[in-house]
């Protein structure tokens, strides 16, 4: 019944527009789908907010010559094909006149393969067919198979067979034994071919005239040379490792004969070749045994495609990697011929190879080889500036990602809000809520305006997601809140949200679903388990039995990075050591640090190593997981000169060996016991954040060093005998007191970032002994204490100190948080003096011109990050207005009194000091008692009576 179907309709049904367009042009072409906005205007000039109506697509077809846009659709599909469908009529090409029928596409099937045995075919030695050097090797081959070429090879290496296969049935598509059914059935309509007995291989009716069998047999006068193939064995099992395979090929035999042997079947009929496997132009693909029963029964092709029963059971790792169900054990081998030449061609194919497709299914994996960084970097988890990110862009890393899984192209639809004709709403309390430098949040109403200025973006751009199986069934859709000064940082950061999703899936493809859908909502992500499951189906079980790739442990977060290299000391890192001179130069977060590394494998006892990776000089940004954690945490502990070194545990083999060049060697030295990784760096080079670039460039003395002075001169005429330092980061205001003489006995610093906390502990304990050795001025100071915990937790400890300083910290704490702290500080630590600076956000503009003149090319990207933050870590930022309201209150509440001043720039001018600060002094003498509450951890300790007491 098959053929009885009306042609007409068959067509019809199987070939689209879309689907002609890729037959004449195949990847030449370009669907654009961009996502049309139905807005309304709401009648207010000025004023055209979009109203979300129903979402429509609009394609653009780009052709060689030339480009099409189609009208409105509700389906992303339908676009394309009326896209397509125009782009036919432009060319004049009608669909019913072009596409065979049925019958004709038959016809063409015989009248192909007939030719395809001719004696022109083989012959035309100078445009070389792949399937002629088939031809050729197979009238070489000895005994009963002489001249038997085997289907599998010409249903493979044909593409004009396959297209005709495609009229007579679409499904062959998803079924590649479809394809050989067909080509055997048309075989038995052609009079010039025969099958073999078996059915599996067709060969000539007649044999070929002598000349020609002279010519292509009797071609080699010398000896046959004997090529060696390196290639993979990919055992079905996946409790079997991979291991690397040597082909030996006669240049005067078939090799499909020597992969046959070597997959355990009779002959090279029985072997089945995948679709290629990497890069456009490779040869690499993946060859598996036919099926026991072979279900080639001509007279229906249906039960070809239903008996896929095969002996063997399925190859999860090879499925996986080429994306097409195969069986059995399978080899993974570079070798053919081409349209290049008629010399067979080859490479071979290591174990390097294999892992790197391995791991380029993954997105953090593919962000490692677009990094050259495989041990060493990892996929960032946040998107900052442009400036600062290293290797493939998200969005070109998930089209990669798309490809690599055979899904649909990603659709991005970025969203633009119109700010700029907003004017300040009366009353409003116009709380800028800004996350990162590259983003904005205006909560509802909350609108980007200081004091009647603009200083918001003029658009905020957002942007969804959306990923599609090859069906276009969705499976994911990500719609982040964030907005964006430019579009193409909210593509960006949308398609990093996926990714890192993603991953987070592939490293735990057991996760149970709830979990999963908890990881996806924390990214803004929607996932569909029906699709994205079929889409993944293989992930578990060649993710399960090996450990996960990126083991090395989650992501370094603001504040327990330090616990992690904790554990790594104990776990997986060990022996770290430092060194060279400090040269007080450290890489803090959002910094660019520079390194240059060596990873090497080394057993127990170092008698043997083996360098995996190396990089003269590698470029991340500090704070972003850019790179392995173990790796970050030391690198925040060095400064610029400095080099360490340290041991790590082994990451998972795949890892491993897609860096190794030589996996050979790797291999055997896996094989020998108490294997690790020994890593050596060194920190060429830090850039500063944007902020202290900004501030550098603008004064002298630079801010900080301002806002030091500044708070010193409270010390000294407050005649102060303790101080506190809120959120003292590397301790920059405690090293200065021990500079100067003041009336200080007791110093304390507190913060929550036990990495600065380190370096604070490092700089202070080498100043201290050097003041002991009597070298430097007498300070008076007595004891110094560097506490790990949130100043918006109390400690008693604290309680009742002449001056506290909180310098450059609330800003880095959600604004609900710094409210807090105002109010717990003021309440409970109850300081005679607290002095408070943050930075002035209206003297932002100033910042952003002067360094933008400092810039020999002024760069666009940082024209971007003009009016936004002066850094990605700080949560706000508040105008004068919002500063001077703040403190008024929380002053008032706990009888506070409070002065404002600042720093750079003058009081009285416009847009005021860039670092403001605010001076409250205690109204009540007298102290109440208080709780004892001991919150916060002694991290290192000085003490001038029992001198030194470290924890370093
Ligand atoms: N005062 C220092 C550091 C400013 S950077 C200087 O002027 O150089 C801001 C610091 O605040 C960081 O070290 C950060 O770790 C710290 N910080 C942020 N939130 C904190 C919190 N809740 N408790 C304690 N410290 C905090
Ligand atoms: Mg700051």
């Amino acid at each position: 019944m098959e053929m009885g179907r009306s042609p007409a309709v068959a067509v019809k049904k199987s070939l689209t527009p879309k689907a002609i367009i890729y037959q004449r042009f195949g990847g030449k072409v370009c669907y654009e789908v961009e996502e049309v906005q139905e807005s309304t205007e709401n009648g207010c000039p000025g004023l055209a907010i979009p109203q979300k109506g129903p979402s429509l697509y609009r394609c653009c077809l780009q052709l060689p010559e030339f480009s099409v846009v189609s009208g409105t659709f509700k389906k992303k599909k339908d676009a394309e094909q009326s896209a397509a469908k125009m782009a036919l009529e432009k060319l004049g090409v009608h669909p019913t006149t072009d596409i065979p029928t049925v019958q004709e596409a038959w016809d063409d099937l015989v009248a192909r393969l007939s030719y395809l045995f001719s004696n022109g075919f083989i012959s035309s030695l100078h445009t070389p067919h792949p399937l002629s050097g088939h031809l050729r090797a197979a009238l070489r081959r000895e005994g009963h198979l002489n001249a038997l070429i085997p289907v599998s090879v010409i249903a493979v290496y044909d593409t004009r067979l396959n297209t005709l296969c495609k009229y007579i049935n679409p499904e062959v598509e998803s079924n590649p034994l479809l394809v050989m059914s067909l080509i055997l059935r048309a075989a038995r309509l052609c009079v010039s071919v025969c099958t073999s007995e078996e059915q599996l291989s067709i060969k000539r009716q007649h044999p070929y005239p002598s000349e020609i069998i002279d010519s292509i047999v009797n071609q080699q006068s010398c000896l046959p040379e004997s090529i060696l193939i390196e290639a993979i064995c990919i055992p079905y099992s996946v409790e079997k490792t991979i291991e690397p395979l040597a082909l030996t090929v006669f240049s005067n035999g078939y090799y499909m004969d020597v992969i046959a042997r070597e997959l355990g079947v009779t002959d090279a009929s029985k072997v089945l070749i995948s679709r290629t496997i990497g890069k456009a132009a490779s040869e690499m693909r993946l060859y598996f045994p036919a099926p026991m029963v072979y279900p080639m029964d001509p007279s229906s092709e249906l039960h070809a495609k239903e008996a896929v029963q095969f002996e063997g059971s399925l190859n999860a790792r090879a499925s996986y990697i080429s994306g097409q169900v195969i069986y059995g054990d399978a080899i993974l081998a570079s070798i053919g011929y081409t349209w290049k030449s008629t010399d067979l061609f080859h490479e071979d194919v290591s174990l390097r190879t294999y892992y790197r497709s391995f791991i380029s299914k993954i997105p953090s994996g593919l962000y490692k080889m677009s990094r050259e960084a495989i041990l060493a970097a990892d996929l960032p988890i946040a998107f900052t500036m442009r400036t600062n990110w290293r290797g493939s862009f998200p969005k070109e890393l998930l089209y990669t990602f798309c490809r690599q899984h055979r899904l649909s192209e990603p659709v991005f639809s970025p969203i633009s809000n119109p700010l700029e004709s907003l004017v300040e709403l009366p009353g409003s309390c116009n709380m800028l809520k800004v996350t990162e430098s590259g983003k904005e949040e205006s909560d509802g109403g909350g609108i980007a305006v200081a004091d009647g200025v603009p200083v918001g973006s003029k658009q905020n751009f957002r942007c969804e997601v959306k990923v599609f199986s090859k069906f276009q069934e969705l499976i994911l859709q990500c719609s982040p809140k964030e907005s964006f000064k430019k579009q193409s940082d909210a593509i960006q950061n949308a398609a990093l949200k996926v990714l890192s999703w993603l991953n987070t899936y592939f490293k735990e493809p057991d996760m149970s679903l709830d979990e999963l859908t908890s990881s996806g909502d924390v990214l803004d992500i929607q996932f569909y388990p029906r699709y994205f499951f079929k889409e993944f189906e293989l992930c578990p079980s060649v993710h399960n039995v090996r450990q996960s790739i990126g083991t090395q442990g989650g992501r370094p977060s603001h504040s327990n990075s330090m616990n992690q290299i904790d554990d790594m000391a104990g776990g997986s890192m060990c022996l770290m050591k430092i060194e060279g001179p400090d040269s007080g130069l450290s890489p803090s977060h959002g910094c660019l640090a520079c390194i240059c590394y060596t990873i090497s494998l080394v057993t127990e006892e170092e008698v043997m190593k083996e360098i995996l990776e190396s990089s003269e000089e590698f470029e991340f940004e500090i704070g972003t997981g850019a790179v392995i954690p173990h790796l970050e945490g030391v690198v925040t502990q060095m400064s610029v000169g400095q080099s360490a070194f340290f041991y790590m545990k082994l990451p998972p083999e795949e890892l491993l060996l897609a860096a190794a060049g030589e996996s050979a060697r790797t291999l055997s030295l896996l094989s020998s016991k108490g294997c690790s990784l020994e890593c050596c760096i060194t920190l060429l080079r830090v850039m500063e954040p944007l902020e202290d670039r900004m501030e550098q460039a603008l004064f002298s003395p630079p801010l900080s060093k301002q806002r030091v002075e500044h708070a010193l001169q409270h010390i000294k005429e407050s005649c102060a005998t303790s101080l506190v330092d809120f959120g003292c980061g590397s301790g920059s205001l405690l090293d200065s007191l021990l500079n100067n003489p003041t009336s200080l006995e007791t110093i304390v610093g507190v913060d929550i970032s036990q990495k600065s906390l380190s370096r604070a502990a490092k700089i202070l304990h080498s100043k201290l002994n050097t003041i002991a050795d009597a070298v430097m001025p007498s300070t008076g100071i007595k004891s110094t204490m560097l506490y790990e915990g949130s100043i918006t937790d109390f400690d008693s400890r604290l309680y009742g100190f002449d001056i506290g300083t909180c310098l450059e910290v609330i800003e880095h704490m959600e604004e609900d948080q710094a409210c807090l702290f105002g109010d717990l500080v003021l309440s409970s630590f109850c300081p005679r003096i607290l002095i408070v600076s943050t930075p002035n956000y209206e003297y932002n503009v100033i910042l952003q011109r002067s360094t933008l003149q400092n810039q020999e090319d002024p760069d666009e990207e940082i024209q971007s990050q003009s009016c936004k933050f002066r850094n990605h870590d700080h949560k706000f930022e508040w105008t004068r207005k919002q500063f001077n309201s703040w403190a008024t209150d929380v002053a008032t509440r706990h009888n506070y009194s409070v002065e404002f001043s600042g720093v750079g720039g003058v009081a009285d001018v416009e847009p005021g000091f860039a670092s403001q600060i605010a001076v409250f002094r205690r109204g009540d003498e007298s102290l109440k008692n208080v709780n004892l509450a001991h919150c916060y951890q002694v991290i290192w300790e000085w003490n001038s009576s029992t001198r030194s007491r470290s924890a370093f």
